[in-house]
């Protein structure tokens, strides 16, 4: 039985292949490599040495998705193909709507064209929008506030609808918060700094004088310093939610949604207050204006997660600082 992971080469997906082809898994990974790159899969390879099968196909090429299902015997699919940055998906709103929700669309009819029932899916903070109440729990209301936020949330409704309508799906969302640094064999970290979005990227390019200076995006939100407060969880504890997922697949029917975050809101200021304590070096930075799609404060509550999942984050946001600037120190395309 065999694990389907889409989006296995990106910096979350490669991070899941590793723990689970470690553990004795058999995986196989999907990607179009569009966002990342083979040798992240070969590097995995190499450390645990096992075997992972690999197809280059695009989630939305049916014939190609169709055979990677008739020539394994796959169980179940964690899907993390997408794409996922919130001002590019401004940009070009039909882009993102076609690769995260087409995609996972098609997806998920070729499944049940395979009887494959079982898919833990990507989900996204940004599927809540501006929230009224913090911490976040799941019932609050979905009210993406960006085309990214909108096509997660629209294949949620997808999920939810399907297991309404036929009671063998087993489906969950994982709606991760803001995931943060690398684990120990440094094989992968978030590759998102071309993009120039994602935060750790950005701070460690201000870090290593790739870039002049740290962009803070809006230092005027009504939080208790200006700037956005987020929940930064470490790769390895969102990693392990997923593991915790698959359990629970096994003891579960129809769809449920989970958040994983830690449950603690860091401000901007405080992120780089911590980064600069650990690299002992200050950072030059810049204020800007507040980015189009963003909120001003998200945390989640993983009540849920603790209870049903019996899952538990771990590592402070130190560890999560600490291990993407060991990564990023090891990695080529930093220098
Ligand atoms: P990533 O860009 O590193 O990985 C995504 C992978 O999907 C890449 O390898 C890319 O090549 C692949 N891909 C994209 N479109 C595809 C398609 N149509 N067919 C096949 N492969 C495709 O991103 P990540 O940080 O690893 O994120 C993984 C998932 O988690 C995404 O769906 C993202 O939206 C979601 N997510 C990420 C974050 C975050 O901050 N990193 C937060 C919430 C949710």
């Amino acid at each position: 039985m065999t694990t389907l992971i889409t989006g296995g080469t990106g910096y979350i997906g490669s991070h899941i292949v590793y723990s689970l082809t470690k553990r004795g898994d058999k995986i196989v990974v999907v990607d179009n490599l569009s966002k990342s790159k083979k040798i992240t899969l070969d590097k995995i390879k190499e450390l645990t040495k096992k075997n992972i099968i690999f197809y280059k196909v695009d989630i939305s090429d049916r014939d190609e998705l169709e055979k990677v299902f008739q020539e394994n015997d796959i169980k179940n699919v964690i899907h993390l193909a997408g794409f996922k940055s919130v001002s590019e998906s401004i940009i070009k709103p039909a882009y993102y709507m076609k690769n995260n929700y087409e995609g996972s669309i098609n997806l998920l009819k070729v499944m049940k064209k395979y009887n494959v029932f079982e898919l833990i899916f990507s989900s996204s903070a940004t599927v809540y929008g501006e929230p009224f109440e913090l911490p976040i729990t799941e019932r609050h209301p979905r009210n993406p506030v960006n085309p990214y936020g909108l096509s997660k949330s629209k294949v949620e409704d997808y999920m939810y609808n399907l297991s309404k309508d036929n009671e063998d799906w087993k489906l969950i969302s994982l709606r991760y918060f803001n995931p943060l640094g690398a684990n120990l064999q440094k094989f992968s970290g978030d590759f998102s700094f071309e993009e120039h979005e994602n935060i750790m990227p950005r701070l460690l390019k201000a870090y290593l004088n790739v870039s002049e200076y740290f962009e803070i995006y809006g230092n005027d939100y009504d939080t208790k310093d200006g700037s956005g407060i987020r929940d930064y969880i470490h790769i390895e504890d969102l990693v392990n939610g997923h593991i915790c997922a698959l359990n629970f697949l096994k003891q579960t029917r129809g769809y449920e949604t989970f958040n994983l975050g830690t449950g603690k809101g860091y401000s901007v200021f405080e992120l780089i207050t911590c980064f600069e304590k650990i690299t002992n070096k200050k950072l030059s930075i810049r204020i800007s204006p507040r980015r189009s799609g963003d909120v001003a404060k998200s945390y989640a509550s993983s009540e849920k997660a603790k209870k049903h999942l019996s899952w538990q984050p771990k590592k402070s946001l130190e560890n999560m600082i600490q291990s993407a600037i060991t990564f990023a120190l090891q990695n080529e395309n930093f220098k």
